[in-house]
């Protein structure tokens, strides 16, 4: 019985369309809802490394010294975690997926180019504050 059931899922099978695309060859299927990759907006990004702590994956960095914002395309999980924790949303999950790289493609490097806007200035002789105990 065992033999006739394997060789009638091996005719199936056989006979179906394969369930695999051949990817990239063939386009990856993507909905509204799919998950491709992260994107940032580095005009927008405010280098508070909230989505770097919260990266299960480890596969952000966040440099405020040099002013850049990068990941590692081949650790990220896309699990949107960075996406809701980004307190300016300058984080978009794409439904485009990344196209296939070997290891060392793996990291993309953003250059950071949010200026933070400065404080007016206060007129001069105006009295300073004050706060109510
Ligand atoms: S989608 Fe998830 S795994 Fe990918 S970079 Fe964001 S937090 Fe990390
Ligand atoms: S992408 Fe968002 S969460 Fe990450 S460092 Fe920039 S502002 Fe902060």
């Amino acid at each position: 019985m065992a033999f006739f059931e394997m060789a009638k899922t091996a005719i199936i099978t056989v006979l179906k369309r394969p369930a695999t695309r051949r990817y990239p060859a063939v386009a990856a299927k993507k909905t509204a809802l799919s998950r491709g990759k992260v994107t940032v907006d580095p005009s927008r990004c405010i280098s508070c490394g909230m989505c770097m702590k919260k990266c299960p994956a480890g596969a952000i960095c966040v440099r405020k010294d040099e002013k850049t914002w990068s990941i590692d395309r081949l650790k990220c999980v896309v699990c949107n975690c960075c996406v809701d924790v980004c307190p300016v949303h300058c984080l978009t999950m794409e439904t485009d997926y990344s196209p296939c790289m070997r290891q060392h493609q793996g990291i993309e490097v953003i250059t950071i180019t949010y200026v933070k806007p400065e404080r007016p200035k206060k007129p001069v002789g105006e009295p300073e504050e004050k706060t109510q105990a």
